[in-house]
């Protein structure tokens, strides 16, 4: 089988109400697809990941001008030979950032088509279900006005409850002591609803700050306190796990197994968040994976992308081991980001949604899921 064309697409909606996170105003959603096809007429799909502030139009670039030439012809099956021609050809202005979520479309494409072609879905292929449904949690809490949300803030926590999640994630980084502030009303709200929280900085503060906002939110029994203090500060991730009573989170805006080497051996984390869509893709979360493993750490993905992301976290995610055995081991959770993304659900022919708590992995060839062309023609940039 030889790949024999690919394609990008850069897909935009603005928002009708902008949001924000600590890091700025999120005024329209985006996602950065790739289709990779094949001379016996399969197709893969893969997707870049663009967050909130990330211009789709960089790794969009990087594929057709750097990557594109280096796969066409070549066997898609080929998955771990093709990752590291497609990283050590950009070495040298890639490593980090928008080239290795180039990379990660490309790659996931290939093992949406690697399972097409044996007939199995991608789990298989990475060894097996160990679940074939998760626990999804909400990811919400973003702002519209910027500090003084705590009421709305409430509100929201109960609209995800009755929804039927259990597990939810709240976004701060907005000041510490709005931040306590926003905690104590969600805290109220939830009470004896038998609700388990994270909270997300989005590394809003230095290590001070980090420190004051963990010591005040103990009471929370949080599942985890999410990317602390900025990407780079190893060290202070360091002191967060020796500082603080809950377990630390990080790892989105962390690329490729060299990059995840550092965070391991600085003890940076414990719940890793490798995203699919720019860690390096499948391949590079099989490296991250074993790493993690080794390392006694827990991986739960980060998603925040449309329905091909959500799709090939759900793969991974069923072939996650836990990094603890035991009759009773905390399993990975799927995040489930509740902001307005307009196509996302619709992307897919049939769209990945929660019921009664839990999400399937999809068992069908490859990422298990079928793109809806109508949905890329009506949002292409
Ligand atoms: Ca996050």
């Amino acid at each position: 089988m030889k790949i024999t064309a690919v394609h990008t697409h850069v897909l935009k909606s603005p928002l009708a109400e902008p949001f924000a996170f600590s890091q700025g105003w999120v005024r329209q959603r985006c996602a950065t697809l790739v289709e990779v096809h094949t001379d016996e007429g399969l197709i893969g799909w893969g997707e870049a990941f663009a967050q909130g502030l990330e211009p789709p139009e960089i790794a969009a670039a990087a594929i057709e001008h750097a990557l594109k030439p280096l796969v066409l012809g070549a066997d898609p099956r080929d998955t771990e030979v093709l990752w590291h021609r497609m990283y050590h050809a950009t070495r040298d202005y890639g490593r980090k950032g928008s080239v290795v979520s180039a990379i990660s479309a490309v790659d996931i494409a290939l093992w949406d088509l690697a399972g097409k072609a044996h007939g199995v879905p991608v789990h298989r292929l990475l060894g097996g279900a160990f679940r074939t449904r998760v626990e999804p949690y909400a990811t919400g809490f973003y702002r519209i006005q910027g500090q003084g949300e705590a009421a709305r803030l409430a509100d929201e926590a109960l609209r995800h409850h009755e929804a039927g999640f259990r597990l939810m994630k709240v976004k701060l980084g907005f000041g510490v002591d709005d931040d306590i502030a926003c905690m104590q009303a969600i805290g109220r709200a939830i009470a004896g609803r038998g609700i388990t929280l994270m909270v997300d900085t989005n590394h809003a503060y230095g290590r001070a700050e980090a420190l004051r906002l963990g010591r005040a939110l103990a009471e929370h029994d949080l599942r985890w306190y999410e990317e602390p203090v900025v990407p780079e500060d190893l060290a202070g991730y360091a002191e967060m796990r020796a500082r603080l009573t809950m377990p630390i989170a990080g790892g989105e805006n962390e690329h490729t197994l060299y990059g995840w080497r550092d965070l391991f051996a600085a003890g940076a984390v414990d719940v890793a968040q490798p995203d699919l869509g720019s860690c390096g893709g499948i391949t590079a979360a099989r490296h991250i994976v074993a790493m993690a493993q080794a390392h006694g750490v827990a991986v739960n993905p980060h998603v925040w992308g449309s329905a091909i992301a959500q799709a090939a976290s759900l793969q991974l995610i069923a072939a996650l081991p836990v990094p603890h055995h035991s009759l009773f081991a905390q399993q990975p959770v799927l995040e489930y980001d509740r902001s307005s993304h307009p196509f996302r659900q619709h992307l897919i022919t049939r769209p990945i949604e929660q019921h009664g708590g839990w999400v399937d992995v999809p068992d069908g060839p490859g990422l298990g899921v079928e793109v809806d062309r109508s949905v890329i023609e009506r949002w292409r940039s």
